[in-house]
């Protein structure tokens, strides 16, 4: 094979990694194809790093064998292990090993660079970059991966001047990685100066954000893996790094705009302050107390079993229930009896991206059946029973009505439109963004009070009883 014939045959493979990364992403957009999405961006990943590593000549072929099962048995071990409610933790541990990586490839280049005495400036500049950003995400989302699971405390950690000191890390970060594009040599201190400072900052950006607010945060740095990814890829004058890098870096970014916009909240509030504190206060409206009405499971059954047609909602709670498979029963009871029976997903539904339609994928619930908030609102209308379950935020008119609520703005699935609505929840208690929801006061509204499992479970008793 010739020089030239060897080049191609990277470049080729780099190519189809390339076009398998963008297919396999548009194949994440629906629940139906993100399976297969996720596997072709696997194979793209194992072809780009394991092309970069022969062309190289960065591991021996039995080292590369051996990290791809070692890869493989751990993957298939937390894919088995991990609960669904831990994959924002699983995701924001990626995006630490990611940002580290990138910062530890960046770094190595720099010292390799340096030793030759040769630094280019424009290899320079993406060097500082990777490290500088790979360096904030690993810390940064090590410290979300530790709120998300109890490991750090949920509540904000605040200090006087705090966006002070961390907008002067950040510019420290700034002056030294200019310095060190223009003065590379022997200045290896200062580089490592520059990586402790970007570690701090990681950690200062993220301790004061309330725990709740972490899966935002987790997307954020999914970009930011991707940013300092794609910078390593220009310090190693690598194009399938640059490229995915670039994908995941504009991705992370799409995401954590469409979750903030769903919850109608700007990134600026998210990262320097808002509701995301866990453990926030039911604030009832006005501080009145209001009557609300509770029915049995064998009243619900009733009004579900002669109905025509049904909306399940599901929220937070029947993630923490795990009651799918239940739910899932209890739709098919339904469509036995004639009834037409719906899903209506809220895009931030969950606490994280897409957690309802990974859950009640689990279930095997048909995908036709899922609907997203612009494409069911109005059928609320035409709709019989409206099934609240374990959602809270997601159905609070106060979103839409109550000018001043602190969700004001966001937007809702208009359960209350419906003829009927029965919440499935354990008590009155607020979700998430810790406020009343009027929803629970409306004539029409039944609370069916227990843990959604149980509360489903005995509907299918008593359905089937009917
Ligand atoms: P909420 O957090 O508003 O409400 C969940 C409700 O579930 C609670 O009121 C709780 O009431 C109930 N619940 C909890 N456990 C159970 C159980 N075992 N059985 C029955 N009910 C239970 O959830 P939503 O899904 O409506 O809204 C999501 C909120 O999270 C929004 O405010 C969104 O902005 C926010 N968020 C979403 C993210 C995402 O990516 N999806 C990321 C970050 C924040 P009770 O205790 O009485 O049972």
């Amino acid at each position: 094979m010739t020089d030239q014939d060897y080049i191609n045959l990277i470049n080729g493979s780099y190519l189809i990694a390339a076009v398998l990364f963008i297919v396999g992403l548009m194949l994440l957009r629906t629940p139906a194809t993100a399976r297969t999405g996720n596997r072709l961006s696997a194979l793209a990943m194992l072809i780009a790093a394991g092309v970069t590593l022969v062309d190289r000549n960065i591991l021996e072929f039995e080292f590369i064998i051996g990290g791809v099962l070692l890869g493989a048995v751990i993957g298939v071990v937390l894919a088995r292990t991990v609960q669904m409610t831990a994959m924002p933790q699983m995701v924001a541990i990626f995006n630490a090993f990611g940002g580290g990586a990138s910062a530890l490839l960046a770094g190595s280049e720099f010292i390799r660079l340096a030793d030759r005495g040769d630094v280019p400036e424009d290899a320079g500049a993406t060097i500082m970059l990777g490290t500088a950003i790979g360096a904030i995400t690993l810390t940064g989302s090590l410290v979300a991966a530790g709120k998300l699971t109890g490991w750090v405390t949920q509540n904000p950690i605040v200090f006087p001047l705090r966006n002070v000191v961390s907008g002067l890390l950040g510019v420290v970060i700034i002056a030294i990685g200019v310095f060190l594009v223009f003065e590379p040599i022997n200045n290896e201190i200062m580089f490592a100066v520059l990586v402790g400072v970007a570690l701090l900052l990681g950690v200062l950006l993220v301790t004061p954000i309330g725990g709740a607010d972490m899966p935002v945060v987790v997307a954020l740095f999914n970009s930011y893996s991707g940013l300092a990814g794609a910078a390593a890829g220009f310090a190693l004058d690598n194009n399938i790094l640059i490229i995915a890098g670039a994908l995941v870096g504009a991705s992370g970014l799409i995401l954590t705009r469409i979750m903030t916009r769903a919850m109608n909240r700007s990134l600026v509030n998210v990262m320097f302050g808002g509701f995301g504190a866990s453990g926030v206060e039911v604030s009832g409206v006005d501080g009145e107390v209001r009557p609300y009405s509770s029915v049995q499971a064998q009243d619900a059954a009733m009004m579900l079993g002669y109905a025509n047609s049904v909306i399940f909602v599901p929220g937070y709670g029947l993630a923490v229930a795990q009651a799918q498979h239940e739910l899932r029963t209890l739709a098919d009871l339904l469509q036995a009896r004639g009834v037409e029976v719906k899903y209506a997903i809220h895009p931030v539904a969950g606490r994280m991206p897409g957690h309802m339609n990974v859950l009640l994928a689990e279930a095997d619930v048909p995908y036709d059946q899922l609907y997203d908030l612009d494409q069911i609102n109005r059928d609320f209308d035409q709709t019989d029973v409206a099934v609240v379950v374990g959602a809270n935020d997601v159905v609070n008119p106060a979103a839409r009505d109550r000018e001043g609520s602190p969700i004001y703005g966001m937007p809702i699935l208009n359960v209350d439109h419906a003829q009927s609505v029965i919440v499935l929840k354990r008590s009155m208690a607020s979700g998430f963004a810790g406020i009343d929801n009027d929803l629970f006061y409306l004539d029409r509204t039944s609370m069916l009070f227990g843990d959604a499992k149980s509360s489903v479970g005995s509907l299918v008793s008593e359905i089937e009883d009917l």
